[in-house]
């Protein structure tokens, strides 16, 4: 039994390239390969092998005595452990080279792309074999995962064509909506109530008499935002009393657009706000541009409010 295995603290590439890759191997040499995982799974890949239907690989604790494939990382400190007594076979990633050493040659692909599963759909591509709709689907959403949908500065063209070809097999029509639902499902967010939600990121400053609170969200899910800056108005609205706080300030932060939506409450913010910032409308605004809490809403308030 050979294992393909990702890094520690799998993300949904390193879950999913080593089941296409496994998948590949087993289909070019009809020998036994299995996926493997160095930890648990993260929400977002929980989702993508439900939504694809496949199973959660085997848990492999330790690589020792084992043939094991690397793949999405080299460096020893990422790999599972007892990975210096395990007969590594090759090394598929797109990492810089770190320090994992072997006794005798082996093939090792490193190649500067935005996704290991796109140098996984290299060798389907290259020796004409095709995946199958459930590895095609996992391997999409690796891709999506790694690029932000193709937002990253890492992503190449080669990334995209690899996702392309690999929705058309997992019959993914539209992959930016996919995408969405992915980031969504895996956000730290989901099944949180609006107090967890708020306290999650959650600071009080004092400026003259004045005590404020600001807390802060960050998604890369423009619509998962726009939802909650509506339940988080009415939340801050209704439970204001509660927080100990003259004013609330509550920071909705896009990642991929790099701009904060805020929505507040207490006597007089409105004002503050317009004060500090450019614009606002019955109690919410939206801060292009603002990402920094520290640097970009604290002072700008505390100057409003002296
Ligand atoms: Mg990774
Ligand atoms: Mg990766
Ligand atoms: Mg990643």
């Amino acid at each position: 039994m050979i294992y393909v295995i990702g890094h520690k603290n799998p993300d949904t590439d390193s879950i999913c390239s080593a089941i296409g890759y496994a998948a590949f191997k087993k289909a070019l040499t009809g020998q036994d390969y299995k996926a493997a995982r160095a930890g648990d799974l993260n929400p977002e890949t929980e989702f993508v092998l439900k939504h694809v239907g496949l199973e959660t690989p085997e848990l492999l604790p330790s690589a020792a005595g084992k043939d094991v494939i690397l793949v999405d990382h080299n460096e020893v400190a990422q790999a599972t452990d007892d990975i210096a007594d395990a007969h590594i076979l090759e090394i598929l990633d797109h990492h810089k080279i770190g320090d994992v050493q072997t006794n005798e040659p082996i093939y090792f692909r490193a190649m500067p792309v935005g996704c290991t599963a796109t140098i996984v759909y290299l060798h389907f591509k290259e020796n004409n074999i095709e995946f199958d709709k459930a590895t095609a689907g996992a391997l999409c959403s690796a891709i999506l995962s790694d690029t932000l949908a193709f937002r990253s500065p890492t992503c190449t063209d080669l990334d995209v064509e690899a996702a392309n070809a690999y929705a058309e097999a997992a019959g993914i029509e539209d992959i930016q909506a996919y995408a969405k639902e992915m980031f969504k499902a895996g956000s730290e967010l989901a099944g949180k109530s609006p107090k967890e939600i708020l306290y999650m990121d959650f600071k009080k400053f004092t400026a003259g008499n004045t005590t404020y609170g600001v807390g802060q969200v960050t998604s890369m899910d423009e619509d998962e935002l726009s939802e909650l800056a509506k339940t988080m108005n009415d939340y801050i609205h209704e439970s204001f009393s509660e927080h100990g706080c003259d004013m609330l300030f509550f920071l909705l932060t896009n990642i991929l657009d790099e701009s904060s939506e805020m929505v507040f409450a207490g006597e007089g913010a409105d004002e503050v706000v317009k004060k500090a910032f450019t614009s606002s409308e019955e109690g919410r605004t939206y801060l292009k541009g603002v990402v920094s809490r520290k640097k970009q809403v604290v002072p700008p308030i505390t100057e409003a409010l002296s």
